[in-house]
């Protein structure tokens, strides 16, 4: 049978253990059924490896491991003992950035200078959720000489977190920092198809001296383990980043379980707009940033552009030209900025919309095909001349595939791009600071980017406006999705 480690050669020739079981009570163990599922590399569609399926069963075990550790002193002791921990895990995470970054992109396809980013932005995030440790505060509420009120911002207690497999290292730390921030405990699901780097980070919060039970972390399929940690009545609180459908029906499981708190991060489908006075070198930069990073698999891609009248030929002309000028191949070439796509399934999905799109009638302005012949490769596309109604422009395609529509006016842009159901994340490209206040004010989206675009920091929260969301991840707004309020009043 499967060992509980396997050795993996990295393509820079180095080998590492990778972890195969489901980290429970900081040991990494069996599941009660032993079966296991293949992770494929999706650049060579070769197997890497196999690791162990969470069951339902499992999931059980693994919330008992937290009950356990939620009663324990880590959910009452000193926060300047949790925040020592994070500290060490972002050190570690640091210490660890190559295999971490090359397990990145071995598993996920997503060229290493993504995955170097995604290292650096977890490390960063730890280190950002220890400095919330210790100042997670009640307040003193005044309600005259008769009583004494104050409140405490308590630890929810057992979560579950189910994540993406877009940025699977990253998804762990946005879900993983809060946790350990406030003192709660988790059993954290990986997608199915990207279980790799948040089981190495797995022996690093071991390592940083974080309590068994504490973090749990478990392999496994949506609809077997998802749905059991969904459903779970000693589950409290589900956090969840995934597509809108799945969001769904984890908010109506949570409801007919245990009315367990929910946060969801879910799809977009962002507009990327660009005035008449945008500085067109930047702009096209960041029109590049907003599809075609990560291979457009970002929930919040700048997916829909917007182009005013007066400089629409030259940032269309621009634009085309920075994409076909995008290196894309092997993710492991330095110079590769666009990897392969995670999974068949999804390549099959973006060539399935590239194909609507030339149906609809759209101009083919660049790509539309798949890329090379091995690995789940697509070239960068771009959609002219779409209409508002096409499905192109309404639903979330999750790759490296853009529309572009042309515009006259500021109300009219602002119609175009709040006519969506979604409303996660928007772009806004001027040089005039009246219109991009203005702008910024009247888009319906969780985040507004000027002048920039898929660019992140700890201290900003993110998180959907619409059918993108409930809750923010990251800033201060992250600790809410893990505390709650109690109340004291006392009679004097
Ligand atoms: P998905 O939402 O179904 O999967 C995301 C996670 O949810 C995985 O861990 C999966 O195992 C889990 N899951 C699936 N069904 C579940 C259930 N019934 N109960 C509990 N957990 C469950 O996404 P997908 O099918 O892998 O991808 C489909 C589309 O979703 C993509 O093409 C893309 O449009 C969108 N998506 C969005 C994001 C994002 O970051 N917002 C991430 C991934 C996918």
């Amino acid at each position: 049978s499967l060992p509980l480690s396997v050795p993996v050669t990295l393509p820079n020739g180095t080998t590492y253990e990778q972890p195969t079981g489901l980290f429970i009570n900081n040991e990494f163990v069996l599941p009660k059924q032993k079966k296991t599922f293949e992770v494929v590399s999706p650049s060579t569609e070769e197997e890497i490896t196999h690791v162990y399926e969470a069951r339902e069963e499992d999931i059980d075990v693994a919330v008992d491991a937290a009950s356990k550790a939620f009663a324990s002193e880590w959910s009452t002791s000193d926060p300047l003992v949790r925040a020592r921990a994070l500290i060490k895990l972002a050190d570690l995470v640091e210490a660890n950035a190559e295999t971490l970054a090359y397990i990145e992109s071995l598993d996920n396809g997503k060229s290493l200078q993504c995955s170097r980013g995604d290292v650096a932005l977890t490390a960063a995030y730890f280190r950002s959720c220890a400095g919330w440790s210790d100042k997670i505060t009640g307040s003193l509420p005044e309600t005259g000489s008769s009583h004494f009120n104050y409140t405490r911002r308590e630890p929810i207690g057992v979560c579950g977190q189910v994540i993406p497999w877009n940025f699977p290292l990253l998804m762990a730390a946005w879900k993983i920092g809060p946790v350990l921030a406030t003192g709660c405990t988790t059993i954290l699901k990986t997608a199915e198809s990207t279980p790799l780097s948040a089981l190495y980070l797995a022996t690093l919060i071991k390592e940083s001296g974080v309590p068994a039970g504490v973090v749990n972390i478990v392999s496994g399929f949506g609809k077997i383990a998802g749905e059991a940690i969904a459903t779970h009545q000693k589950i409290k609180k589900v956090a969840f980043t995934g597509s809108t459908a799945t969001g769904r029906h984890i908010m109506r499981a949570a409801a007919n379980s245990n009315l367990k708190k929910v946060t969801l991060e879910l799809g977009g489908k962002s507009p990327n707009i660009v005035f008449n006075d945008a500085d067109v070198k930047r702009t096209v930069q960041n029109l590049v940033l907003g599809i075609l990073y990560n291979t457009g698999e970002v929930c919040c891609a700048g997916s829909r552009i917007y182009i005013q009248e007066g400089i629409y030929d030259e940032v269309l002309a621009e634009f085309k030209a920075a994409a076909e000028n995008v290196k894309i191949g092997n993710p492991f070439d330095e110079d590769v900025f666009m990897g392969a796509q995670a999974s068949y399934a999804q390549l099959s999905k973006i060539l399935k919309y590239i194909e609507i799109g030339k149906n609809e009638g759209a101009t083919l302005v660049t790509g539309g095909a798949r890329h090379g012949e091995k690995g789940f490769f697509v070239k960068p596309t771009i959609f002219a001349d779409v209409k508002e109604d096409m499905q192109i422009v309404k639903e979330e395609i999750f790759g490296p595939v853009v529309t572009i529509s042309k515009f006259s006016t500021v109300d009219e842009v602002i119609d175009l791009a709040n006519d969506s159901e979604y409303g996660l994340a928007a772009g806004v490209h001027t040089e005039n600071i009246n219109t991009a206040i203005e702008v910024s004010n009247r888009l319906q989206a969780g985040t507004v980017w000027v002048n920039t675009y898929n660019d992140f920091h700890p201290m900003v929260p993110f998180g959907g406006y619409g059918q993108s969301g409930i809750g923010r991840e990251m800033g201060a707004e992250a600790l809410d999705n893990y505390l709650q309020v109690k109340a004291v009043r006392v009679g004097l």
